[in-house]
């Protein structure tokens, strides 16, 4: 099936085509309407709509960014049920969103994206699904996610594997782990959460960590009927909490950016939480990191340390060497029988996109314009792609607060680009390379003090030592940044003639 989404190229309209039904598709979606931007079309590769909150269903999976501040500004949900809601409420909160904001009938479901070109002379993206439909409009907005693609660990033997073996993003609910023998690779945000579900039924957990990651208590509780009943009838007591929420997570900053020396009173609570619920010193000391608390994305659990503590779990730091038919051998030759084996081994933040899909100006590959790393202007700009905006892109990622403050600020600008293509009559607008590096060259300075530079090995910071992930600062300093377009960053082209401005 042939789509032509260009909604009259020679006519006001602008068509746009946005990937992607997470926070990020469905939050530029909604602005598109509400600012009269009809003709846009939404393809997801899934059959429902909810992103990273749609996939990642393992047991236990909850956000760890207090709710009443991981939400949209304009759609706050009196009813949350936790301070830290469970993913089936955030699931079902981008449902609501979805069917409240008219966004249904937009979306296109099983359209995977496999390619998307830019077209020079009509001036329009043509992108393909993996079903082999084929779009056109003229701006490609991008809400795939910086963490969408699992990563599966290069260890000998992987594939020999007979027993069940699934990562934590594609979790098998069919699969019984009662009474199992269970190996775990990973100890990461997602492993901390599944982990006390799974040794509550194997009859034996195998951890195997890697590096130990630093965790603080987590400050959740239920929210009591009364607050939720409050939080309808005075939406300014919602709006009171959200920024307080705000408030207190941007004050951290202070720690990760400006003076990481900060760090060391955060690292104090994290070693007295481990000293308290952790009482074997051999089992105390296997679980405490030794690098700089930050480095890596801080966790809060409370049940991960009781978890491992189980009699039943047993942490092995060893490595492993291979995987066999119906066991993991460790590097000292210890061999273990295990029934399952479930990967928490998070997702290729490094690679956003794949090789061989986003072809920008003459035909470049954005792998091509991304060999030192993915880069972006803005976090959301790429030169060489007309028309082309990366929702969470490089350099957009937080350890210390809401995604969805990020993405409203990227949609806010994204907006702005398209108010200004339809006020002056634009085909394009593409940023200018020199204003990218500039801005690129001041973001590497700034990450260069940063504690996630402070020497651990993270996916924060890929293998030539350069961050590409994080933003180095406070959010409302991000927010400020794209509140505008600044046309002269940019090279435009008018609708009507080919020349460039
Ligand atoms: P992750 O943080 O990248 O953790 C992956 C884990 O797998 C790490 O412990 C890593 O060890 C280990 N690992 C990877 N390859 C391995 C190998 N070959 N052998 C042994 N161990 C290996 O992934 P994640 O836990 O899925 O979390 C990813 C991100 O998703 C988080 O940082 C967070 O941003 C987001 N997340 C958010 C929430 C939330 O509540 N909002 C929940 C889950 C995830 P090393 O540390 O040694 O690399």
């Amino acid at each position: 099936m042939a789509f032509d989404s260009r909604g009259g190229r020679g006519g006001k309209g602008l068509s746009v085509l946005i990937v992607g039904t997470g926070f990020s598709g469905l939050g530029m979606a909604i602005q598109l309407k509400q600012a009269g931007f009809e003709d846009f079309t939404i393809l997801e590769r899934a059959g429902d709509v909810g992103g990273t909150w749609r996939d990642n269903s393992y047991p236990g999976c909850a956000c760890d960014v207090q709710s009443h501040l991981y939400s949209y500004s304009f759609e706050p949900n009196p009813n949350w049920s936790r301070m830290f809601a469970p993913q089936p409420e955030i699931k079902a909160y981008l449902q609501h969103c979805a069917r409240k904001y008219g966004l249904l009938p937009h979306i296109r479901y099983n359209a995977e994206l496999v390619r998307a070109e830019y077209d020079e002379k009509d001036a329009l993206w043509n992108v393909t699904t993996r079903a082999g439909e084929t779009y056109s409009a003229s701006v490609l907005v991008s809400g795939m996610g910086g963490l969408s693609t699992p990563a599966f660990p290069s260890i000998k033997g992987l594939e020999a594997f007979k027993g069940k073996m699934f990562h934590s993003a594609h979790w098998d609910h069919g699969h019984d782990l009662e009474g199992e023998r269970v190996a775990v690779i990973g100890t990461g945000a997602s492993a901390i959460q599944f982990v006390p579900k799974v040794a509550q039924k194997a009859a034996r957990l195998d951890l195997y960590q890697r590096t130990a990651t630093w965790i603080l208590p987590k400050p959740d509780r239920e929210i009591s009927a009364a607050e939720r009943l409050l939080f309808r009838r005075f939406p300014a007591a919602q709006r009171a909490l959200r920024n307080s929420i705000y408030w207190m997570l941007e004050s951290r900053v202070l720690g990760f950016v400006i003076n990481p020396r900060v760090m060391k009173l955060v690292e104090r609570q994290a070693r007295g939480h481990i000293r308290r619920q952790v009482k074997d010193p051999v089992l105390r000391k296997k679980l405490t990191p030794d690098y700089t608390i930050g480095c890596k994305r801080i966790l809060i659990s409370d049940d991960f340390y009781p978890a491992v503590s189980r009699a039943n779990v047993d942490v092995i730091t060893d490595g492993i060497r291979e995987i066999r038919a119906h066991s993991v051998v460790d590097v000292n030759g210890v061999e273990r029988e295990v029934d399952t084996i479930i990967l928490g081994t998070g997702f290729k933040a490094q690679d956003p996109m794949p090789r061989g899909a986003i072809f920008g100006r003459g035909g470049q590959d954005l792998l091509d314009a991304w060999t030192d790393g993915p880069e972006a202007y803005k976090g959301t700009t790429v030169a060489g792609f007309p028309n082309f905006y990366v929702l969470m892109g490089p350099n957009t990622g937080l350890g210390h607060s809401s995604m969805v403050y990020m993405i409203e600020s990227q949609i806010q600008y994204v907006l702005d680009a398209l108010q200004a293509m339809r006020r002056d009559g634009l085909r394009s607008l593409e940023v200018r390379p020199e204003a990218q590096a500039r801005y690129n060259a001041g973001l590497q300075q700034k990450l260069g003090k940063a504690v996630w530079q402070s020497g651990c090995k993270s996916w924060y910071v890929n293998e030539a030592g350069k961050n590409t992930t994080l933003w180095p600062g406070f959010t409302f300093r991000f927010r400020e940044l794209t509140r505008q377009v600044e046309l002269v960053d940019y090279q435009t082209e008018p609708r009507v003639a080919t020349a460039k401005a």
